[in-house]
């Protein structure tokens, strides 16, 4: 399991949580990852999420190469819950 940036936990997790966030996620994702100072390398990793994988926690966490705790631990971050991206 390789180690994902907290800015990446977060960014997903909130789309996780916000339809209108994830809906511009999946419009724009280069748009949506680079206003949120995204990596080129970090940027790839939303781009290998398929549609069928915002399907569960668990599935979300396994395209990112995350742990399912470290997402579910980014969904309870203040930022996560208070800014849309
Ligand atoms: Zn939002």
């Amino acid at each position: 399991m390789t180690y994902v940036n907290e800015r990446v936990l977060i960014v997903a997790a909130h789309a996780w949580q916000c339809p209108t966030c994830r809906g511009k996620l999946l419009a724009d994702p280069d748009g949506v990852l680079m206003r949120q100072g995204l990596t080129g390398e970090e940027r790839k990793l939303f781009r290998q999420i398929a549609p069928g994988d915002w399907a569960t926690v668990g599935a979300l966490a396994e395209a990112l190469g995350a742990a399912r705790c470290d997402l579910e631990n980014a969904m309870q971050h203040p930022r996560c819950r208070l800014r849309h991206l």
